[in-house]
């Protein structure tokens, strides 16, 4: 997807149906907003609710009494103890809700109209007719005002009421006139709307325009608030009329009763309603309370990050493109293209489909191309993945003592960064069960990269790892990470198995202690119905009892890590682990080190499956910190080679630090490497550039390392340095 192309962008937009009007107001003539209605009623506000009652309907103290409601076939709480009773709200709108002061827009004068019946469809389009700024004449041959409404059940204030709007409006009014034909009326109009029920043969039901030039006709409607629509229908095609522009052009949702509107209904209980025909104010509130609200918003449902911006995908594919059209400005939308866990989860909750993180990758992808990426975003990350590629941690072997290999196992850059014993216990498992041999390749299958936006060096690093993989001679790879997997996938044209099914196949070793546990699909797993399967299986032979969350298997968030938000707004990933773990206080198991290492820093019970079989108990395992990770993956490199391929290792020697554990919550939350700091005193030492405190021998700092300045504090300790304080910023020191 490329969200700069308008077709695309056109298609992907149209998938988002969140604007279209709720059923009710689809199936109202008048297109009532009764959703914002009940909202403004469910909160006692019954002014706001009599300005949203009176916006679309010209007669609403007459209406309000004698609507037949034939928005309740369609609103939704019909089969949830009946349909609201939106009259009977309408009509406590109008007794209860002060009248706002109106505006009386003086417009340019557009014409003259002549209306001829004061019936209720005469009296709307005479009504509509005087706002769009026509000089109004109705001509009534009764000597009463009314038509119709005179005979119908209705209180004569009620009908004052709304002739008085009439006046309000500067309509001009002929009683004991008869005019049988529109030629016979005394002076010239630009339009005559005929309202006196008769109907001109040949005139078109929906515009009213009759064959005969410059007069409109209608009536005979089986409702009031047909014959208001019909009446406003009539003024706006007298308008186009006069005006020469098209009759119909744009004019499709005037005659509309449906709508797309996807509203899950299976959240509410069924609620009947008390409410009698002319309510007080507390019974209107609690009918109003039973409104649904009707929305579609199912993806904010389900993912933290729509939740947070507090709109919808519609409107942020809009404000994307313009955040990626404009060459200069404030580019206002970085943040939200820059927090999407980039999962999917919304493609399957979405009725239609629609993948947010799709066009969100297109952004970043395009942001990186213009260099209109901040680099504070992701560079972290993409230096996080350098490391697990770099010389220090990236390898691969054949299994020890064979030159070739039938498979190859890649346990990804984040199994061993938190768990290197576990990576170590499941290939000597894997050795020990499959026959052809067994290779071992530790790295970082790239993703990072992708999610950064740097389709460059996500190419370069898949062609790394394919380069790898044919020098071992392209092995069946048995991935332990749904994500590498999918990522592996892209680029290599072998078998990639998931380890999950080769524990099947095999037999899953038995574990001491079966515990009951909450799962947590990775999100990574989307659309691997078959991993998920598999995983649950395992549990299974394990005699682990399973517990299933409101969003599992296909449907499940991501925990926070994915899209590399936890780099990038770390608000925004807290709440996305935070959904994951909420009302949870069971173990949670997951299959993604990714997921398990957010749900233990948020302080949740939870273990990796890999842990759970070769290592037994680990939930109460702590997650690593940024340091201890690329350490703990140098480390693995070290011990396997050593270990297994007997290879002799150099001692690596580190200048020693310390410090207490506030500071080392600060430099996590920095994004503070201990490696960073030992070159920024490295260097300080080595080119005796700091500044001390003589008294108390404290020294303080400074290195620019690639983008980032480094500021230490320091004093000497035993054999290394106590760091007392460090911060970092993007400001170059000259
Ligand atoms: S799920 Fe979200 S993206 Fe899909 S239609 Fe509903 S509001 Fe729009
Ligand atoms: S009661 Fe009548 S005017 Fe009100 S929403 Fe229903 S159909 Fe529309
Ligand atoms: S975080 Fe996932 S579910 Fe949410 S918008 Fe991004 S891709 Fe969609």
């Amino acid at each position: 997807m490329d969200i700069l192309n308008k077709d695309e962008l056109l298609q992907m937009e149209d998938l988002c149906i969140q604007e279209q009007p709720p059923a009710a107001m689809a199936a109202c003539p008048l297109r009532v907003e009764c959703r914002t209605l009940c909202m403004a009623m469910k909160d006692g506000d019954f002014d706001v609710a009599r300005a949203v009652y009176t916006k679309t309907v010209t007669l609403p103290h007459s209406l309000s009494y004698l609507c037949r409601m034939p928005c309740q076939e369609a609103c939704l709480r019909k089969d949830l103890g009946g349909a609201i009773e939106m009259r009977g709200l309408e009509w406590a709108a109008m007794q209860y809700g002060k009248a706002m002061p109106s505006r009386l827009l003086r417009r340019k004068k557009s014409g003259k109209a002549a209306v001829i019946g004061s019936g209720p469809f005469g009296l709307t389009a005479a009504i509509e007719l005087s706002k769009k700024g026509f000089s109004v004449s109705l001509f009534e041959a009764d000597n009463k005002l009314g038509g119709s409404l005179l005979r119908a059940d209705l209180p004569e204030e009620a009908l004052e009421a709304d002739i008085q709007l009439a006046v309000d409006q500067g309509v001009e009014f002929h009683l004991n006139e008869t005019i049988e034909n529109p030629k016979d009326l005394p002076d010239p109009f630009d339009a005559v709307v005929l309202a006196t029920g008769e109907i001109i043969p040949g005139t078109d039901p929906f515009t009213l325009q009759s064959p005969v030039d410059g007069v409109f006709s209608g009536g005979g409607y089986d409702s009031l608030v047909e014959t208001i629509a019909a009446g406003k229908r009539a003024a706006n095609s007298v308008d186009r009329y006069v005006k020469r522009v098209s009759m119909t052009a744009g004019r499709e949702k005037e005659m509309e009763r449906g709508t797309t509107l996807f509203v899950e209904t299976s959240y509410f209980d069924s609620l009947p309603s008390d409410m009698g025909p002319f309510p007080n104010q507390e019974e209107a509130i609690r009918e109003a309370s039973r409104c649904i609200d009707c929305q579609c918003m199912e993806c904010a449902k389900a993912c933290a990050f729509i939740a947070h911006y507090k709109r919808y995908p519609k409107l942020y594919l809009r404000e994307i493109y313009n955040n990626l059209s404009i060459a200069l400005g404030n580019h206002t939308s970085n943040t939200l293209i820059n927090s999407c866990a980039l999962c999917s989860q919304c493609e399957v909750v979405c009725p239609n489909g629609l993948d947010l993180g799709k066009a969100i990758q297109s952004a970043r992808n395009r942001m990186v191309k213009t260099g209109k990426m901040p680099p504070t975003a992701f560079e972290f990350a993409v230096d996080d993945m350098r490391q697990a590629n770099s010389e220090h941690s990236f390898f691969f072997r054949h299994e020890p003592e064979t030159s070739s290999s039938r498979y190859l196992f890649f346990p990804g850059c984040q199994l061993g960064a938190s768990a290197p014993d576990t990576v170590q216990k499941t290939y000597e498992w894997l050795t020990e069960t499959l026959d052809g041999g067994v290779a071992f390749m530790h790295g970082c299958c790239g993703v990072m990269a992708k999610w950064a936006g740097e389709e460059e060096l996500y190419e370069k690093t898949q062609n790394a790892l394919k380069e790898a993989w044919e020098a071992l001679g392209k092995p069946q790879i048995i991935t332990a990470c749904p994500t590498c997997h999918k990522t592996l996938l892209e680029s290599i044209d072998g078998e990639i198995k998931d380890i999950w099914h080769i524990l099947l196949e095999k037999g899953v070793p038995a574990i001491e202690k079966p515990l009951p546990l909450t799962m947590h699909d990775a999100c990574g797993a989307r659309y691997m119905d078959d991993t998920r399967e598999a995983v649950r299986a395992i549990l299974k032979n394990l005699g682990c009892e399973v517990h299933e969350p409101s969003y599992t298997q296909d449907r499940t968030p991501c925990c926070g890590y994915g899209g590399l938000v936890q780099f990038s707004n770390t608000e925004v990933a807290k709440e996305l682990t935070e959904f994951c773990i909420r009302d949870i206080d069971e173990t949670r198991l997951t299959y993604c080190m990714g997921c398990r290492d957010r749900f233990s820093k948020a302080g949740a019970r939870t273990v990796h499956l890999l842990e759970l079989i070769f290592e037994g108990e680990k939930e109460d395992r702590k997650a690593p910190g940024y340091s201890l990770r690329q350490d703990n993956r140098e480390w693995l490199k070290r011990r396997m080679l050593s270990e297994r391929w007997k290879e002799t290792q150099q001692e690596v020697i580190r200048l020693k630090l310390t410090y207490d554990d506030d500071l080392g919550e600060l430099l996590e939350e920095r994004l503070i490497l201990e490696e960073d700091v030992r070159k920024v005193i490295t260097d300080s030492l080595e080119s005796d550039c700091f500044i001390e405190e003589k008294k108390t021998g404290l020294r303080i700092a400074h290195k620019q390392i690639g983008n980032v300045t480094y500021w230490v504090y320091f004093t000497t300790e035993d054999e290394g340095y106590r760091v007392r304080r460090a911060y970092s910023h993007r400001m170059e020191i000259l």
